[in-house]
């Protein structure tokens, strides 16, 4: 019988939440229990494949092809495992479940109402997805914050299970802000005070209250809130601003939390080892070494587009000992004039990550062909592999207008368009080629030198592909083609062999990246980048 975690969050949204509950199944995973975590999103879409990232963060994709909230990745680099659609689900899912049922006339003669019928199906989908992972401890995270009307039935059905899985099998962990107004440099918390009362009063007692803020809680701070909330002084904890998410687990584990958990869980209390996973920590966190690299985006304003990214990057730097600085770019920006681009120059790498429709292309194209001629180490992800096909068609094969048929379906020279079996597709949800699919890599490539063998296994989400028309035209001209999809229909790796490093990938590499086993397309990139700012600082050292 699994016993679950439930994780639900106070005060404000976006304070960390999917860190702690990984962090907390990183120190229970460190103790040998196997751990599974999953998400309920208080939103109406079915899955996070059609919301806007600059709202909601980066959409992450699991191997099964569900596309899912970000959290899921926090989740994969965390516990270094595959989760599925099972572990991410949403209010339009638990809905579109229920209602499809009441269709199907399996509720005939009943009222259908939100208790019983959406609680039980919330506790349904946490049961099975408990089951189908054999956790030991499921770790559940409850999305938005207590006082959200529309978080109502998911915390209702937690409610439910506390009854009905008993106190030794369910433990609720709230996560709250505590603000610190400047003048005073006081930490206040009533806002943590009255985020438990709202839990109260729909029925959840917390157990444990973690409260993130910019310094730690002094022993007064935890009195008070322990005083407030009912919650032992001990089960207080505080999570500060660190340098790394990945930071947490260590400072979470030396304030008890897996004494507190093995107490109220009654499961037996094991050693928890961290080592390892501090050591890798510390390689991402400490290493003297730098890179500077530059993302160009449209999303550029917001981190959380990219967080897959952003981490792969810092996994591909750890293993390397090498801290990356990553910068930026608004690729409109780029689009202002030669001036603006050659400011690329003082960057070791460029990036031009995943990415839909027209704003902004123009200069991620600039920057792809700027990178190639410069000598400037380049990392195409998805929409990054499609630009810097269309540089390479205008500027190396001289077709003028070339573009990919998202942005210009006119295009006299189509390099890149929908996939053949994209062509009748006419819903927009859950239908881009998703998920992991094998690539077969060419021997003698970079690709394949990175990897190190001929078969692996990434991770897709993309309608549009480089067009067969034209790949005789390409590779004639010097662009080598380093990986195909099985069936050999499709492009999936591109490079250029007189290049310090210039790779781009249909897929998205950023989504398998974990701690300590970085991608191996990262780290090619990383180690190019590396090499390229040693030789400059040699060079202006000499000089
Ligand atoms: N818009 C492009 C496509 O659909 C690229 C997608 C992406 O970068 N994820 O193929």
């Amino acid at each position: 019988m699994p016993k679950y975690i439930f994780v639900t969050g106070g005060v404000i949204s976006g304070i960390g939440k999917g860190v702690i509950a990984g962090s907390i199944g990183k120190i229970l995973q460190s103790s040998g229990i196997k751990v599974s975590l999953m998400k309920m999103d208080p939103y109406l879409n079915v899955d996070a494949g059609t919301m806007n990232p600059l709202v909601h963060g980066e959409v992450f994709v699991c191997d099964d092809g569900a596309e899912t909230d970000m959290d899921i990745g926090t989740y994969e680099r965390f516990l270094d495992m595959n989760l599925s659609r099972a572990n991410n689900i949403t209010t339009g899912q638990v809905y579109l479940n229920v209602l499809q049922r009441e269709r199907e006339g399996k509720y005939l003669g009943k009222c259908v109402q939100i208790i019983p019928h959406i609680t039980d199906e919330i506790k349904s989908l946490i049961r099975y997805a408990a089951r189908k992972d054999s956790a030991e401890v499921m770790i559940v995270e409850s999305g938005g914050t207590v006082g959200d009307i529309e978080a109502l039935p998911f915390l209702e059905a937690l409610r439910q299970m506390r009854f009905e899985e008993g106190k030794d099998n369910t433990l609720f962990v709230h996560v709250t802000l505590a603000p610190i107004i400047e003048e005073v440099g006081e930490l206040k918390t009533k806002p943590t005070q009255h985020s438990v009362q709202e839990l109260r009063r729909i029925g959840i007692q917390p157990d444990i209250i973690i409260v993130r803020s910019k310094k730690r809680l002094t022993e007064a701070n935890r009195e008070k809130i322990s005083l407030f909330t009912n919650v032992p002084k001990e089960n207080v904890l505080s999570s500060p601003d660190l340098k790394s998410p990945y930071l947490v687990p260590q400072v979470l584990e030396e304030q008890g939390v897996s004494k507190i958990i093995f107490e109220q869980l009654k499961m037996p209390v094991k050693n928890v080892d961290l080592t390892e996973w501090n050591n890798i920590v510390r390689d991402i966190v400490e290493s003297k070494e730098e890179v500077h690299i530059a993302m160009v985006g449209k999303y550029a304003e917001l981190a959380d587009s990219y967080v897959s990214v952003n981490h792969a990057l810092y996994h591909a730097g750890g293993s390397l000992k090498c801290k990356v600085k990553i910068f930026w770019i608004e690729s409109e920006e780029l689009e202002k004039g030669s001036e603006k681009l050659s400011e690329l120059e003082k960057f070791d790498g460029v990036i031009v990550p995943g990415g839909f429709g027209s704003r902004g292309v123009e200069g991620k194209i600039l920057a792809a062909n700027y990178a190639r001629i410069k000598g400037l180490p380049y990392l195409g992800l998805c929409f990054g592999l499609q630009l810097a096909i269309v540089s390479f068609a205008r500027y190396v094969l001289g077709y003028e207008g070339a573009h990919s048929t998202e942005i210009d379906p006119n295009t006299p020279y189509p390099v890149i368009d929908l996939l053949p079996e994209q062509k009748n597709v006419d819903k927009l949800g859950g239908t881009m080629r998703l998920g992991g699919h094998n690539i077969i890599l060419k021997e003698g490539t970079l690709a394949y030198k990175l990897y190190g063998r001929n078969v692996i296994r990434e991770r897709h989400r993309h309608r549009y592909e480089v067009n067969p028309r034209y790949w005789a035209e390409l590779q004639a001209a010097g662009m080598v083609f380093s990986g195909f999809s099985e069936d050999m229909k499709r492009v999936e790796i591109i490079e250029l062999p007189d290049h310090p490093f210039y790779m781009a990938s249909q897929f998205h590499p950023e989504f398998v990246s974990r701690p300590g086993k970085p991608d191996p397309i990262f780290k090619g990139f990383i180690e190019a980048s590396m090499m390229r700012r040693r030789r400059s600082i040699e060079v202006s050292s000499r000089a």
